[in-house]
């Protein structure tokens, strides 16, 4: 008998495919940038670039250390996403070719100190406020010292993922009224995932896409996702109706039932307030998660499961068991659940046929 363990498989195959089925959504003049911050929402980023490396424009990172170890794995672009605040980070930025996004004034000084505007993506806050300059701020800095020069505007959505929110029409319309007052070889880039999907005519110059690569988008269903989180069954006992389950017995039988208990707790990763009746797969089955996730294991109802024994596997989300159903039922998002799984979890990665 081998060493149970749970296992978190990541499939690039399925990430090549999810890459062609958006840029099937796109202009054909728009680039593609594979957002691959936080190790590639946890897909183990060196192994994902080399794998798609001949499908993108480029990419988006956040940390510094990210796009230096990226760059020696791609010659394609590479956006520092948080751009630089130090004349140190800066240079180094440059040693490595890196783009960088200019978000405030602080980070402009850097770049007027050293005189260098290529590659600058400077980004506008449209409606987030969470970073970007704003309208007559950055239209300061345009004429002062970017008349002339080439750059690319960016901005992010909010609430790509909710087309019938009114923020995406306001957030366009300011995106929109600045860069009108730009030269007209301004390139721009406004769409993550979401946007792409409800909004394919602001695909602009540049997209950036992330979640929908991993499949992680909901609300399609032609995206997979691209990771298989499973853990063995490492016990099997019956109840009778009126038993509690797990920690302060939530869980209460209502009727006799079969409970597994699966190898995968909160130290894995799952979170700790994971509801009832969430859906899980046995055997190609519907399993429910039935009692709270405790550090160590996971309890699950498998009544219904025909042949249900130890060492089977329990499956959390898989390409054929989206890892929205989890995120959507439990008011949890999908970029949470692929970050979060912990080192102890043993990962692969499946080689690219
Ligand atoms: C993470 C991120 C993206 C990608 O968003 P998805 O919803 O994952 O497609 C795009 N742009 C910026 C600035 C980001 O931080």
């Amino acid at each position: 008998m081998s060493r149970l363990s749970t296992e978190l498989l990541i499939e690039p195959s399925i990430v090549r495919d999810n890459i062609l089925e958006l840029k099937n959504q796109i202009e054909d003049k728009s680039n593609f940038m594979a957002i691959i911050k936080s190790d590639a929402y946890g897909h183990i980023l060196t192994n994902i670039v080399r794998d798609i490396d001949d499908l993108v424009d480029g990419y988006g990172v956040v940390r510094l250390e990210e796009a230096i170890e990226l760059r020696k794995l791609s010659k394609k672009k590479i956006l520092l996403m948080q751009g630089v605040y130090s004349n140190e980070d800066f240079l180094e930025a440059c040693e490595n070719s890196l783009d960088l996004v200019v978000h405030n004034s602080h980070q402009f000084e850097i770049i007027k100190k050293n005189n260098y505007f290529n590659n600058l993506w400077f980004k506008i806050n449209t409606g987030m406020n969470r970073l970007g300059f704003e309208e007559e701020e950055f239209l300061n800095i345009y004429k002062n010292y970017l008349t002339e020069k080439k750059f690319t505007l960016m901005s992010h959505l909010s609430a790509s993922n909710v087309p019938s929110e009114r923020s995406n029409e306001n957030q366009f319309k300011r995106f929109d009224r600045l860069s009108n007052k730009l030269h007209s070889e301004v390139l721009k880039s406004i769409a993550n995932t979401g946007c792409i999907l409800n909004f394919p005519d602001k695909s602009f110059d540049w997209v950036r896409v992330g979640i929908g690569i991993f499949g992680g988008y909901i609300g399609n269903s032609q995206l997979k996702t691209a990771m298989t989180l499973r853990s063995p069954i490492i016990n099997i006992r019956d109840i009778k109706k009126g038993e509690k389950v797990g920690y302060d017995g939530r869980a209460i039988a209502s009727k006799d039932m079969k409970i597994a208990t699966v190898y995968m707790g909160y130290a894995d990763g799952l979170p700790n307030n994971i509801n009832d009746g969430t859906i899980v797969k046995v055997n190609n089955q519907d399993a429910k998660v039935f009692g709270k996730v405790s550090m160590d294991v996971t309890t699950v109802d498998v009544t219904n499961i025909k042949n249900c024994k130890i060492e089977d596997w329990c499956v959390f989300f898989s390409p054929k068991h989206s890892i929205n159903n989890m995120a959507s039922s439990n008011k949890l998002i999908s970029y949470d659940l692929m970050i979060r799984i912990k080192s102890r979890v043993k990962r692969s990665y499946k080689k690219l046929v």
